[in-house]
């Protein structure tokens, strides 16, 4: 059990909580589905991209899938080996290429012909054979939240199958191209199986038939997107999704690459915030908190549920808007919330934020971005320091006198 409150004291408020040992079993637990089949584990880095995080990853053994130049480095830098590393992303610019290229990771993913073309003249450039595998778009409803679905052609993701194909051809006939893999990743926070085997069944097909045209790829990258329980979903089980993705590999030679992101670090995380005061206006119940949607904004954008703790108030709940001090009035962490009767200074600990939390926090209002703390063995460290008003203007101070 993390003691939360002793963590809200010495780091105060608002405050994120990894435990280390949840994302291992996490982990381990995916890994052993996949176990007597050559697989590589790429934690998808955006999720949680703190660099001790990304190491933790690294000492397990993980590889890292990146959707910037910026995550690449990260994943270095916390000793992911380079041939474990991927670059995905819809819209890598040429330095990014280039660097990608200059640290011979494991392969790019290319999402678009005309990347593949930049890919090929940079790697000319650069005298190298790029290693590539190109995202394919299955056009498959994942049937999750439409802003993080991203397997139907309505989304700007991947090519469709025949525009892979092509592609895959192009790549054989360059010098400065080898396509070693096939990527989908058809949108995020998935609970239903048969959306994902569909679409493996589809990209299987595809790489069989590059194989009768001599194209014979090494990697079956499926992304990430398994989904975790935020309230009451049912989700995959990691051995049935393992069965499913093998099972439309029969007769292929493919190592399998996973990108799990939420997966891994969701649960694992929490958003510790206080009180500062309750309200009412007419009869709505507001909870005002410290924390806001600069430090968690998934409530503001999908509309997104997080289970909330009051560990050290009892009582009656009646419902309540969880609320930051930001002015939006789509600053919310919670909408009517069952809760007991808060006072000021009260620790609310808000749980499943290991992911697309902290990182998709902002400065918005001049707030400084929280400390983040590992939790690991029983023993507390922090990982990142809260930002300081002098952190948040270092970058324009300068620029006052001219
Ligand atoms: C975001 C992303 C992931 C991780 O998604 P999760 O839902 O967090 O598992 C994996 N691969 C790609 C290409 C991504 O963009």
């Amino acid at each position: 059990m993390i003691d939360f409150n002793a963590l809200a004291q010495e780091y105060q408020t608002p405050l994120y909580v990894y435990d280390l040992d949840a994302m291992s079993s996490q982990f381990e637990a995916l890994k052993t589905a996949f176990k007597g089949r050559k697989s590589l584990m790429a934690y998808a880095v955006k999720a949680n991209s703190n660099l001790s995080v990304v190491k933790h990853f690294a000492s397990l053994g993980a590889g890292a899938d990146c959707v910037s130049i910026g995550e690449v480095r990260r994943a270095l830098m916390a000793g992911i080996p380079k041939y474990k590393i991927i670059f995905s992303g819809v819209g890598k610019r040429d330095e990014e290429i280039r660097e990608a290229l200059q640290n011979d990771i494991l392969y790019i993913n290319v999402e678009s012909d005309g990347e593949l073309g930049r890919v090929d003249a940079i790697a000319a450039e650069l005298g190298v054979q790029a290693r590539i595998s190109i995202r394919v778009n299955p056009n498959i409803d994942p049937k999750t939240h439409p802003y993080i679905s991203t397997g139907l052609h309505a989304n700007k993701f991947g090519v469709d199958l025949d525009v892979a194909k092509r592609m895959y051809i192009r790549a054989k006939n360059s010098s400065n191209l080898d396509p070693v893999g096939i990527h989908f990743h058809i949108g995020s926070q998935l609970t239903e199986l048969d959306p994902i085997r569909e679409a493996a069944e589809i990209v299987a097909d595809l790489v069989r038939s590059l194989s009768v045209l001599d194209i014979e790829l090494k990697f079956f990258d499926i992304g990430g997107g398994l989904g975790i329980r935020y309230k009451e979903e049912t989700t995959i089980d990691p051995y049935d999704y393992a069965q499913a993705i093998l099972g439309t590999l029969r007769g292929l030679d493919l190592t399998v690459v996973m990108e799990p992101g939420r997966f891994l670090t969701a649960n694992a995380g929490h958003f510790l915030t206080r009180v500062l005061y309750e309200k009412r206006n007419g009869t709505k119940r507001f909870v005002v908190v410290d924390g806001a949607m600069n430090d968690l904004i998934r409530p503001s954008l999908y509309n997104a549920y997080h289970g909330i703790e009051a560990p050290f108030r009892t009582g009656e709940c009646t419902e309540a808007d969880i609320v930051g001090p930001v002015c939006e009035s789509g600053d919310f962490l919670a909408k009517n919330y069952p809760l007991p009767q808060m006072e000021h200074n009260d620790l609310l600990v808000v749980h499943s934020a290991g992911a697309y939390g902290f990182g998709m926090g902002s400065n918005y209002n001049t707030r400084g971005r929280a400390a983040e703390v590992a939790v690991e063995g029983g023993k507390a460290r922090l990982i990142r320091r809260r930002e300081s008003f002098e952190d948040l203007i270092a970058l324009e101070k300068e620029f006052l006198e001219s």
